[in-house]
């Protein structure tokens, strides 16, 4: 039997712990290096360490780093170790060795580089630095030719730190990138006028922007990462509850009005719609639910629309008080100075027109009272029988621009019961619609005024064959300030008031107003209003 003898089988044995010691030893070198670079996120740190860890390993007197920038599509200086700034420009090489070492991925060592600042030859190498895809750059190292630091050894420690700091330098490319469009997405989001709420399919909420937390009057604090079951009012929760069942579903929610109420008697009216976050492949990865101050739009809208109307009503009042008081400025004037104190005939009638434009300005300034007594809740009606016709009458009594073009038929029925209504509100009413009627046909035509009984109602239509209203118009001229802007009206003057007081008026008085209108054909109004059943 061949028995080895015990003292091989030791020293082999000893060989083998010792190889094995020294490459743990190496391993954990490694991994602390590989630690040392990987994690860091900063751009300088990771330069710094790089450059210390391969001085730690071959001591060199002086080194320069290229780094690859894509903005100039050029390698700059990027780390610099023993040269100084002004000095760079002696260091340059040739580039055609650059190029190969970037090519070939590979170490070059140029023994005869004349160091500017030293006597003596010095050693150069060239270290390439690689990420995964493309060159990073590359490290030009000078040392003593006669210190022999470029063992196998040292080679092999060098090549591994310069693969973990092109490591480094691409996660940090990439952390810098994703933290930039991190950043940039929050910043949209927080600048969107809507409340942005998203969630995982775990109901973590994963985002949510500041109009969000206020419109919801949720704590300032970090609700990233909750449970919005665990975060939210009762009632929100049922809300999104619904909305993530329903999106779930159908993949979107549109629009849904929600009242919601964060304090006692405040209500906020919020607009909701919803959609699937899906990832690249189509996986749903959440949803992403959007708010929208409902009140806050509304009444954006509204106060522009009446912001609107009021600087077209100031200068049609103007316009409107302007006219009566400049005709009565200048009737008074001629009266003072130029007419003849026993010339009564003129006399008269310059003060005929002065009193009938400060009736003009009366009636202005009693729409304006009007409509500040309807805005207030003061606008009051005293209920008593009025005869229609009697009503009509006493307008046709009042009204002066009827020429002799207009051919007015009048149709109430004698027998027609009486209305259940206000003497004076009712002839303000006849008065406004018989006027318009005469304004907007200034080309004449019929005028006609038709009463019947229709139902428990006097149905009272008021129509002429004047310039009509657009369509467009038609839902509006019952608002306050309307009037229509068009060339045919142009020149007919007015406040827009007199039909949003006749509206309300018939409205105070339970009854109905409606109009129907064809442009270039004419204008019916209809007035319904309830008759004295006594
Ligand atoms: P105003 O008398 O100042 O014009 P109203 O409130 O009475 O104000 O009427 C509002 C607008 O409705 C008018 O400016 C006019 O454009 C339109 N309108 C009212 N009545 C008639 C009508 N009979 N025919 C045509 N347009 C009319």
């Amino acid at each position: 039997m061949n028995v080895k003898p015990i003292e091989e089988d030791t020293l082999f044995l000893r060989k083998t712990i010792s190889d094995l010691t020294e490459q743990i030893d190496q391993l954990t070198v490694l991994q602390d290096i590989s630690k040392q670079i990987i994690s860091k996120f900063d751009f300088n740190q990771i330069i710094n360490t790089f450059l210390d860890l391969v001085n730690e390993i071959i001591n060199y007197n002086s080194c320069i780093l290229y780094l690859y920038h894509g903005d100039s599509n050029s390698y700059r200086v990027s780390g610099l170790r023993g040269v100084s700034e002004k000095d760079l420009k002696s260091y340059e090489l040739d580039y055609e060795i650059i190029d190969w070492v970037l090519k070939e991925g590979r170490w070059a060592h140029i023994s005869s580089f004349k160091r500017p600042d030293q006597k003596n030859n010095s050693f150069i190498s060239i270290l390439p630095l690689q990420g995964a895809k493309r060159d990073l750059g590359f490290l030009l190292i000078f040392s003593d030719p006669e210190k022999d630091v470029f063992t196998q050894a040292n080679m092999k420690h060098l090549s591994f730190v310069a693969s973990q700091t092109g490591i480094a330098l691409e996660n940090q490319d990439l952390y810098s990138k994703l933290s930039h469009s991190e950043e940039y997405i929050k910043n949209i989001l927080e600048s969107i006028n809507n409340g942005i709420i998203t969630m995982d399919t775990e109901d973590r909420i994963t985002q949510i922007n500041k109009n969000a937390t206020a419109m919801l009057g949720l704590p300032s604090g970090d609700i990233i990462g909750v449970n919005y079951k665990d975060t939210l009012a009762k009632n929100l929760v049922k809300m999104i509850d619904n909305v993530k069942k329903r999106t779930i579903k159908d993949g979107f929610t549109l629009d849904t009005l929600f009242e919601y109420s964060p304090i006692k008697d405040l209500k906020i009216p919020l607009g909701i719609n919803s959609s699937l976050l899906l990832d690249d492949e189509g996986n749903r990865i959440g949803i992403i639910i959007v708010l929208r101050d409902m009140s806050a739009s509304k009444e954006l809208e509204r106060l522009r629309q009446l912001d609107e109307m009021k600087s077209e009503f100031v200068s049609n009042v103007s316009h409107e008080l302007r006219s009566p008081l400049s005709v009565i400025k200048s009737y008074v004037e001629t009266l003072l100075n130029r007419v003849d104190s026993g010339d009564y005939e003129t006399r008269r009638e310059f003060l005929t027109v002065v009193s009938d434009e400060t009736d003009r300005l009366a009636a202005l300034v009693n729409d304006l009272l009007d409509i500040s007594r309807i805005e207030s809740g003061r606008f009051e009606i005293e209920l008593g029988p009025v005869r229609l016709s009697d009503s009509i009458q006493t307008v046709f009594r009042d009204l002066e621009n009827i020429s002799s073009k207009h051919q007015i038929v009048v149709d109430i029925p004698s027998d027609l019961p009486d209305l259940l209504a206000d003497r004076d509100k009712m002839f303000q009413v006849f008065l406004n619609l018989i006027d318009n009627t005469v304004k907007f046909s200034p080309d004449g035509g019929k005028v006609a005024i038709k009463a019947e009984v229709k139902g428990k109602m006097i149905k009272c239509d008021i129509s002429d064959q004047g310039i009509g209203i657009d369509s467009e118009d038609l839902p509006h001229i019952f608002e306050k300030f309307y009037r229509v802007d068009s060339s045919d009206s142009y020149e007919i003057s007015g406040t827009g008031l007199g039909l949003s007081i006749v509206k309300h008026i018939v409205e105070s008085h339970g009854g109905k107003i409606s109009v129907r209108s064809k442009p270039g054909k004419g204008s019916t109004f209809t007035v319904l209003l309830p008759f004295d059943r006594n």
